[in-house]
């Protein structure tokens, strides 16, 4: 049996993911999250008198109780898998990304008239459509968010990624299927509609700036610290700058095991929607979160079963009892009216 084209498959996304600069996860992404880490445990020690190892700084940073935990291993097994799925989900979200620009296009040029050439020059018609590209990013990815924590049926398909007890990089990858696909379909609606708008304002063919077709504000970010979001490295923006910017603590508060931090922090870069729609906690300065998780840990937890099977069941039991709330019952029920008595 001839091998090959799997594994030239296999290889040619592997390397997508991780060779390409522009990619979520890329090597050089890693690496500069990876810096970022062992500079800001420097300084801490150095603050405080104590000495800076190399070797101390790597095992605060990759502590065996997180590399071998069972949550670990889940986020691992998880990163394969969406590596195969993240590219049958993308393609069908790109799909709707050009036809919405495309709608939102015509739509514009049969109310308004055709576009007239713009004024501005392209530098700054590029800028501004990376700036609207960057924020329609964000409120999808706000909104998908907050309506994963919201309706009870889509919370069973987030939860795998808050099953999680411990968060490393790989984390951000420990997402269910049925999630990515509503995520990149609700993202590219958002985009679409953004992209459509900005075609129409500074000319058909204006691009965002970008490094490998991936929006360039977003991959300062996914340098910066997307990453560290996912790790147990508190490092907390307070004040104005907790306002505006997802934090990695901001993140780890998202993922608390506290009650207080339920559905709190929703946002991906920015915490700027989540003070506009009062789902902001800015964290404090030293550590607040104990725990991250969700439920008290189950048999299946961490298990293929467990987190990529059961969510399908455990959805199925949630619509089932939404629907059977809602079937007509006319002898038990009151007449509307007499409720309001
Ligand atoms: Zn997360
Ligand atoms: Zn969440």
């Amino acid at each position: 049996m001839d091998l090959s084209p799997g594994i030239a498959y296999f290889w040619d996304r592997l390397s997508r993911a991780l060779l390409v600069p522009g990619s979520h996860v890329s090597l050089a992404s890693l690496f500069c999250a990876l810096a970022i880490a062992f500079l800001v445990l420097a300084l801490r020690r150095y603050r405080r008198n104590r000495p800076i190892h190399p070797r101390v700084l790597f095992r605060a940073l990759f502590p065996k109780r997180i590399l071998l935990s069972r949550s670990n291993f889940a986020d691992v097994g998880y990163f394969y898998f969406n590596i195969f799925v993240f590219g049958i989900a993308f393609g069908w979200a790109l799909l709707s990304y050009d036809m919405l620009s495309r709608v939102v296009f015509d739509a514009l040029a049969a109310v308004l008239g055709q576009p007239r050439p713009s004024a501005l020059p392209v530098l700054v018609s590029r800028t501004i459509i990376t700036v609207m590209l960057f924020l329609a990013y964000e409120l999808g990815y706000w909104l998908n968010h907050y309506l994963s924590h919201r309706i009870p049926f889509l919370w069973e398909f987030h939860k795998v990624h808050h099953t999680a007890t411990v968060l490393t990089p790989l984390t951000n990858f420990r997402v269910h299927p049925v999630y990515m696909c509503i995520f990149l379909n609700i993202l590219a609606i958002f985009t679409g509609f953004a992209n459509g708008l900005g075609q129409y304002a500074f000319g058909q063919g204006t691009e965002q700036f970008g490094l490998s077709e991936t929006n360039i504000i977003l991959v300062f970010f996914i340098y910066l610290y997307v990453h560290l979001q996912h790790s147990q490295l508190w490092i907390s923006f307070t004040g104005w700058l907790g306002r505006l910017f997802m934090s990695p603590a901001h993140h780890q508060v998202h993922h608390s095991r506290n009650p207080a931090h339920f559905n709190k922090n929703p946002g991906s870069c920015l915490a700027l929607w989540d003070w506009m729609f009062g789902t902001l906690h800015i964290p404090a300065a030293e550590r607040e979160v104990v725990d991250f998780g969700v439920e008290a840990e189950r048999e299946d937890a961490h298990t293929i079963w467990g987190e990529l099977i059961a969510p399908f069941g455990r959805a199925a039991v949630v619509l089932g009892r939404r629907l059977g709330m809602r079937s007509p019952q006319p002898a038990a029920l009151p007449a509307p009216d007499q409720t309001r008595a």
